[in-house]
């Protein structure tokens, strides 16, 4: 069988007394697009550096289709190309420059330089701005030159760490247009980092990091089935104590996600009527719904992915905090 583009194996990384990743195993198919979700510090950054060979793991290893990133640095370079959160390009220099270098950096040059160049331009919508400086480029196009300057030595293996943040939707729609035209062109392994649950919702499959360990590695659809068919989302003032009453009283198992109850029974219909006889004086409100992969990244990271950016809204609708 073909080796996983990406294949992690017992990866631990300290800094210092810290430890940012912790037992991590992960593989990733080739020509598949895996999402790495997990709230600000989870380690999703050092896996990204472990994997571009700027630093070797503590601990473990990480095979980029099957070489390994500390004994062979110089081939997994070759194999892989990078889009990070920002954009590695010139804003003085116009797109071809910027690209020209890129190219040079990897000794590509002459006519087969030339006709990459153009292949990705076209490509990616960017072509009649090739001759403009990158400073005057929008945002999104400007994500979109990044992309093809990753590209330009033909990667197999792309890691992009959250590459959409900043972009309006417009952008973003058309930026991921650009990675599933790669995608379906030349078969390109997609590694992104992402806290988005939309983009999450598109990947074949996610991994969810918390406090650097793997909690969760599965299709989204896999993930949020595991959940249970429809379960039930309680708020309430004191989430703890309305979980405890509820143990004691059905004898059912409950999980404390954040600051809400969540329980799935198997009728959760006729379970929330009695729930409301024994307990509705405590409960604030009630929502039966099919598992999202929000829900998936609230159970295993105990935190709603959106969290370090505002707070959830209370109740009735009126934000108790402005975001
Ligand atoms: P993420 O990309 O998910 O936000 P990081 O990989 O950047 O997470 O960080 C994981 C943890 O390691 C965090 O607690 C962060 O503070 C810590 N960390 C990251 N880089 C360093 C560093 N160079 N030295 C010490 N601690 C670091």
């Amino acid at each position: 069988m073909a080796d996983p583009a990406v294949d992690i194996q017992g990866v631990t990384h300290r800094y210092g007394e810290h430890t940012a990743l912790r037992d991590v195993s992960l593989r990733v198919e080739a020509g598949r697009l895996y999402g790495l979700l997990g709230p600000n510090g989870s380690g999703k950054t050092t896996l990204f550096r472990i994997l571009s060979t700027l630093m070797p793991p503590t601990d473990g290893t990480a095979r980029v289709f099957g070489t390994d990133t500390t004994l062979d640095p110089v081939a997994v370079r070759q194999a892989l190309g990078v889009v990070f959160q920002e954009a590695a390009l010139d804003g003085g220099l116009t797109v071809r420059e910027n690209l020209r270098f890129q190219g040079a950096l990897y000794r590509l040059r002459g006519a087969a330089l030339q006709d990459r160049i153009d292949e990705l331009l076209a490509r990616f919508d960017v072509a009649e701005r090739a001759d403009d400086p990158v400073e005057e480029l929008s945002g999104g196009l400007r994500r979109r030159v990044d992309l093809a300057r990753g590209l330009l030595h033909r990667p197999r293996l792309l890691l992009l760490d959250e590459p959409t943040t900043g972009l309006d939707p417009a952008a973003r729609r058309s930026f991921w247009r650009a990675l599933r035209r790669l995608q379906e062109a030349e078969g390109t392994t997609l590694l992104m980092a992402t806290h988005l649950m939309d983009e999450a919702e598109r990947c074949d499959r996610v991994g969810i990091l918390s406090e650097g360990a793997l909690v969760a590695d599965g299709s989204p659809a896999t993930l949020k089935g595991k959940l249970g068919e429809e379960t039930l989302w309680l708020d309430a003032d004191e989430p703890r104590a309305l979980r405890d009453r509820i143990e004691a009283q059905f004898g059912v198992s409950t999980r404390l996600v954040g600051a809400r109850v969540q329980v799935a029974p198997p009728d959760p219909p006729t379970f929330l009527a009695s729930l409301y006889e024994a307990f509705g004086e405590y409960i604030q409100s009630a929502t039966i719904r099919t598992p999202t992969l929000e829900d998936v990244f609230m159970v295993h990271a105990g935190t709603s992915p959106e969290a370090p950016r505002g707070r959830v809204l209370a109740r009735g609708g009126s934000p108790d905090e402005s975001s």
